[in-house]
């Protein structure tokens, strides 16, 4: 547990440093002891077990105080109100709600809030560190919830990111399509069983002010919105298309969505700024509707020659794109499942087999 260090440390003589070393949170860090410069066997026993001690009481702090695996920013208005939760990077690709979310954190005042707000603008911070979907341990945090204390670095995440969301009254989760994917600009939620907080997310949804509303089968699992399904709490997560690159239409969007939620629950005075046309609202509560992975998967691994474009409205059996091996030997074919609008489109060239090329929202 303790690293004495070599002798050459211990030949240091004042203030050499000693490693404590925790077998459940690792490294606690180095701390610096007195040493004489002729070692003796009864110093190296007696300071070995006050490191044992100072190990224990670190343990038991960080076991009753964890250290937040993510950066978040509180404003606590000077009336009494909800809390809203707002996060973003919950995927470490998908930059337009983190950029978003930096700026409201500058934008609500505290003198004009009514209740609480809750910023995360980067809550997989491992995966947004690498710039992808995942963190190193290749586990995705919207699958992950509601995750392990004492789990992986992603079932960590999700077990403090599942926290923060029960703590919640209302929580709003902002995705994109990340590096890969395309998607219409989107506010979706669970058809959830209680007619209340249904009524919320419908509210909620309308208020963020994105062209489609998007509601689905509420019995998908490991996703931050099913524990807010599971606390009763409402919450929606929006989709502003992704690709790799950031849209500065994207970051104004979600920035007044956001707003326009805080002003439709009353947490600041005033009303939603929406677009002129009407949203298009699908409600669609089938088995594994809202699952984007699943939908019109890749046939074999290769190069994805899109036959569509994102927004497209296509009919039944209208071919989605080919996909070809690297010498063009084998090509298979994806068709449309049935009639819709293309929400999501697979924009990155090179596909696995079994990922989703396109989501069509049927019509
Ligand atoms: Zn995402």
């Amino acid at each position: 547990m303790i690293d004495f260090g070599s002798q050459s440390r211990q030949r240091l003589g004042r203030f050499a440093p000693f490693l404590v070393r925790s077998p459940r949170f690792g490294n606690l860090g180095y701390v610096k002891i007195s040493v004489p410069f002729s070692i003796q066997q009864d110093f190296v026993k007696s300071s070995r077990a006050e490191l044992e001690i100072l190990r224990t009481s670190i343990e038991n702090e960080l076991e009753k105080h964890p250290l937040p695996m993510f950066a978040r920013h509180e404003i606590a208005g000077r009336q009494p109100g909800p809390h809203l939760l707002i996060t973003g990077g919950v995927h470490g690709d998908e930059f337009e709600p983190m950029a978003a979310i930096r700026q409201l954190m500058s934008l609500v005042n505290a003198e004009e809030l009514r209740g609480r707000v809750t910023l995360v603008p980067v809550v997989n911070e491992p995966a947004f560190r690498l710039g992808q979907r995942a963190a190193e341990d290749g586990r995705d945090l919207a699958r992950t919830c509601p995750g392990r204390a004492d789990g992986s670095i992603t079932e960590q995440i999700a077990f403090q990111l599942s926290e923060l969301i029960r703590s919640a009254d209302l929580y709003i989760d902002l995705h994109t399509g990340g590096t890969r994917l395309m998607v219409l600009p989107l506010s979706g939620y669970t058809l959830h069983a209680n007619a209340e907080v249904l009524a919320q997310q419908r509210k909620m949804a309308r208020a963020f002010g994105l062209p489609i509303i998007w509601g689905t089968d509420p019995n998908l699992n490991g996703r931050s919105l099913s524990v807010a399904r599971d606390a009763n709490v409402p919450a929606i997560y929006t989709e502003y298309e992704g690709g790799g690159r950031i849209s500065v239409e994207g970051v104004w969007a979600y920035i007044q969505g956001c707003l326009n939620v805080m002003y439709e629950f009353g947490l600041l005075a005033g009303q939603p700024i929406l677009p002129h046309d009407p949203p298009l609202i699908v409600e669609d509560d089938r088995q594994g509707a809202g699952h984007m992975q699943i939908n019109h998967p890749a046939p074999c691994e290769g190069f994805f020659n899109a036959a569509v474009t994102l927004g497209q409205e296509v009919q039944a059996d209208q071919v989605l794109g080919t996909i070809v091996d690297s010498l063009g030997q084998r090509e298979e074919t994806i068709r449309a499942r049935y009639a819709g609008l293309v929400i999501v489109l697979h924009t990155f060239p090179r596909v696995e087999a079994g990922v989703s090329v396109a989501v069509i929202l049927e019509s």
